[in-house]
């Protein structure tokens, strides 16, 4: 199997001979060869490995304790869904309640809440459904229209942190499992440590306990787990997952230092642990002793006056409900229906409509709307997903482009 997740994250299943025996067990076929542990092996055996790797960490971190309440909250992608099932198989009696938050991106929300409520009757999971648009009256697709434009993923993962933390005070959750694994954590590591940004790193722990009383602990079962071997758990469980990437991700600097240290990797297989190990025993105690950590933990912090969460902001109102007030009275809007569409007076209407089969290059798009950064453009689609993906990157050029909806 193949699961490209963007140009740069590609993983693959490859095909053994048919005659070779696990490493392990010498027994049964092997059908994978770990990296982290250099064998090739079988299903079993792998499995068993991967799964105490996650219990040892568990145990090393003392991540939480048997009478835990504990959240998984899942996106519907392999890592979150797969810490979900390994939870399970370990700590078969922990109260376990497994969360996704629809994030009201048009269209591709939808196939990803399917997808997600086919993981939870296949595993059995009791899933707890929070539907951004209906709860909180705006989407994730909405801070295009904002001078955010170009940081949606920073305002998501505000805007989740805040949920989070809310849904977890709902269901009285003490702990929240997240399914960050030794990729995300060490490139993120390199990637805060080039820009200088040392006291983030000291965030990237494997626990992080609570500001204040109340909140659920924060802990990452997946610490030690590299991605590649999570790709494997999924496909050889059958876990169902998202194949797609979000129409927000893009190539971020991060994901450029995973894709250079999967290429070390091949030199060097210890090289994440390697890296992980001198930022967790040596580097983050030596932030810890800076003064520049101690004055960022030393900051009062308040309680939001909007929504109570705690912020260091002096105003007293959060970084999530400074973001969300932006968008009360937002007249603009990124899809109206053909209804709509066909009731506008004909005269100012600018429309390009777009050849599923010769989609426009974005150049000539841009060259066509030069000069026009004042008027709507409506674009007009047989697909209209397309047609939509093309006004959130028209957007992001300045152009006010709004996709009619061709169907229901
Ligand atoms: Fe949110 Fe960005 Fe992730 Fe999409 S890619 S879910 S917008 S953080
Ligand atoms: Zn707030």
């Amino acid at each position: 199997m193949l699961y490209k997740k963007s140009e740069l994250e590609v993983f693959e299943l490859p095909e053994l001979p048919k005659n070779l025996k696990c490493k392990l067990c010498r027994t049964n076929q092997a059908v994978i060869e770990a990296p982290s542990l250099g064998a090739k092996l079988c299903k079993e055996c792998f499995n068993k490995i991967f799964e105490n790797r996650v219990k040892k960490t568990v145990e090393k971190y003392k991540m939480f304790k048997s009478e835990n309440k504990v959240g998984v909250f899942i996106s519907g992608g392999k890592d979150s869904s797969v810490l979900a099932v390994v939870l399970k198989k370990l700590y078969p009696d922990l109260s376990l309640k497994v969360v996704h938050i629809n994030l009201g991106l048009r269209y591709y929300s939808e196939r990803v809440e399917k997808k997600v409520k086919e993981f939870c009757e296949k595993f059995e999971f009791d899933l707890y459904l929070y539907k951004l648009e209906e709860k909180e009256n705006f989407s994730i697709d909405d801070f295009i229209l904002t001078k955010f434009k170009h940081k949606v993923c920073a305002v998501c993962g505000i805007i989740k942190r805040y949920l989070f933390s809310k849904i977890a005070k709902e269901l009285g959750l003490e702990v929240i499992a997240t399914g960050h694994h030794l990729d995300d954590i060490v490139s993120t590591m390199l990637n805060l440590f080039f820009q200088g940004d040392f006291v983030s790193i000291t965030r990237l722990t494997p626990v992080n306990p609570p500001i204040r009383k109340g909140q659920a602990k924060k802990v990452k079962p997946l610490v030690s787990a590299p991605e590649k071997e999570i790709f494997y758990y999924a496909v050889l469980n059958e876990i169902p997952f998202v194949e797609e990437n979000c129409p927000h991700g893009g190539i971020t600097p991060a994901k450029r230092l995973k894709h250079w240290l999967s290429q070390l990797e091949k030199e060097n297989r210890h090289i994440k642990y390697q890296i992980l190990s001198v930022f967790y025993k040596k580097l983050i105690p030596l932030i810890k002793t800076s003064s520049e950590y101690k004055k960022e933990i030393n900051l009062p912090v308040y309680e939001c006056i909007n929504c109570g969460e705690i912020t260091s902001s002096e105003e007293k109102i959060c970084s999530r409900c400074r973001r969300v007030a932006l968008l009360k009275d937002l007249e603009d809007r990124l899809e109206i229906s053909f209804e709509e569409f066909k009731a506008l007076p004909k005269e100012d209407v600018e429309v390009i409509e777009i050849d599923e089969e010769n989609i426009p290059g974005k150049r000539a798009l841009l060259k066509k709307l030069r000069g026009k950064k004042d008027k709507k453009v409506y674009l007009l689609c047989s697909n209209p997903e397309l047609s939509y993906s093309i006004v959130l990157w028209l957007r992001k050029k300045g152009i006010k482009a709004i996709n009619v909806k061709t169907t229901n």
